[in-house]
């Protein structure tokens, strides 16, 4: 028998299509990805990218701080008694997508703990290869598998993740230990233009790092960097290693230029990555319309359809401009509710 609904990924997208399917009786299929040493390493294992941070502080519903007076503040005390007791202070990633998780179980949610590895879009019912050669049938898939930040790949880089290097200055930038303190953004598109600007509001400088001596950001962005007396264009330069120690994380880094054989050492309590993400998508080999990136193409307007009817995406893995938990989950919602009124115009 084939599913109804087979959700291909577990971060707030892939969840949030599972709350939805399953509460309108789709009872959902979830393929959360393996727990690989492969997918560790490109951080692609189950729970996506929010399962990589640690504090969640714009996730709305989650206030950092002490979660228990905010509500006893915020909350109309008649209300307050029909509340389940908080868990402890504000949320952390992995608390969220834990959480997400649980919800969509609750709604009797199935999950297998595998990736899917090959898609078949060409039959009808679709086809979905695990990675244990297990083959499932499908009337509808929703995609929701993220994309990965891309690193630099430096072993001293790994060390420090989540103790100073990130890959998300708007996730993680106004943590404590970036505040009035310098920091570090490697890249010069927009991404890292935008992120050194973000910083620029709670770092004491912000270092911005570009191996070539021109940013690829668009004029208006370059000029906004340009234009920034926080932000410091270290031009003609990469990153050889980050440096830090157990207590304290990152504490800065060695810098090699690109145009002789000059290193200059720099400190910082931050080192942001903005060199660009990479989309979960080669296990589709193409089996949909993608961008030049490798993004998967929503082919209507405000709905999360693509290029073949009966598949949606939802999340990162069809948006490279927003890349939010929040804007994630929302895709997710629209995925499962266009999936579930492709189905009901199937007779399914
Ligand atoms: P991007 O435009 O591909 O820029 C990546 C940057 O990282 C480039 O400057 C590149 O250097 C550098 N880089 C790549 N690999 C590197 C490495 N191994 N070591 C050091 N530097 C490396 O990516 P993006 O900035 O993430 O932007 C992605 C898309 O989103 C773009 O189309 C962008 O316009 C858009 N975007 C728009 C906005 C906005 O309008 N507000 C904000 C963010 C993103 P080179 O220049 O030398 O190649």
């Amino acid at each position: 028998m084939a599913e109804h609904v087979v959700i291909i990924g577990s971060g707030p997208a892939g969840w949030t299509s599972a709350i939805y399917a399953s509460r309108a009786s789709l009872n959902p299929l979830v393929f959360e990805g393996a727990v690989t040493e492969e997918n560790r390493q490109q951080g692609t294992l189950p729970l996506g990218q929010l399962a990589l941070t640690t504090e969640v502080e714009n996730y709305p519903g989650f206030p950092s701080g002490n979660l228990e007076s905010y509500l006893d503040d915020s909350i109309e005390k008649s209300r307050r008694q029909y509340m389940a007791p908080h868990m402890k202070e504000g949320v952390s990633g992995p608390e969220l997508m834990e959480l997400m998780r649980q919800q969509a179980l609750n709604f009797g949610t199935r999950v297998v703990t595998d990736d899917i590895v090959e898609a078949d879009f060409d039959v009808r019912p679709f086809k979905l290869t695990a990675r244990s050669g297990d083959v499932v049938e499908a009337h509808t898939v929703i995609i929701a598998t993220g994309a990965r930040a891309n690193y630099l790949g430096l072993e001293s880089e790994d060390n420090f993740k989540n103790r100073g290097v990130s890959a998300c200055a708007v996730c993680d930038g106004a943590l404590p230990r970036f505040r009035d303190k310098p920091v570090i953004v490697i890249g010069g598109g927009d991404s890292a233009v935008e992120e050194a600007d973000y910083l620029s509001k709670f770092a004491s400088q912000v270092l911005l790092v570009h191996r070539r001596d021109e940013l690829r950001a668009s004029k208006i962005m370059a000029q906004r960097a340009m234009d920034n007396p926080k932000i410091n264009i270290i031009w003609n330069s990469q990153c050889v290693e980050v440096l830090g120690d157990d207590e304290s994380g990152v504490t800065g880094a060695k810098l090699q230029s690109t145009v002789d054989d000059s290193v200059q050492e720099v400190e910082a309590t931050g080192f942001f990555v903005a060199i660009g993400h990479t989309p979960n998508t080669s296990f589709l080999k193409g089996a949909l319309e993608m961008n030049d990136k490798g993004y998967i193409v929503w082919t209507k307007s405000h709905r999360t359809n693509t290029s073949v009817e009966g598949v949606f995406a939802a999340g990162d893995v069809a948006d490279d401009y927003y890349r939010q938990a929040i804007t994630a989950a929302g895709t997710g919602c629209q995925a499962a509710l266009d999936a579930e009124r492709y189905l009901a115009s199937q007779g399914l």
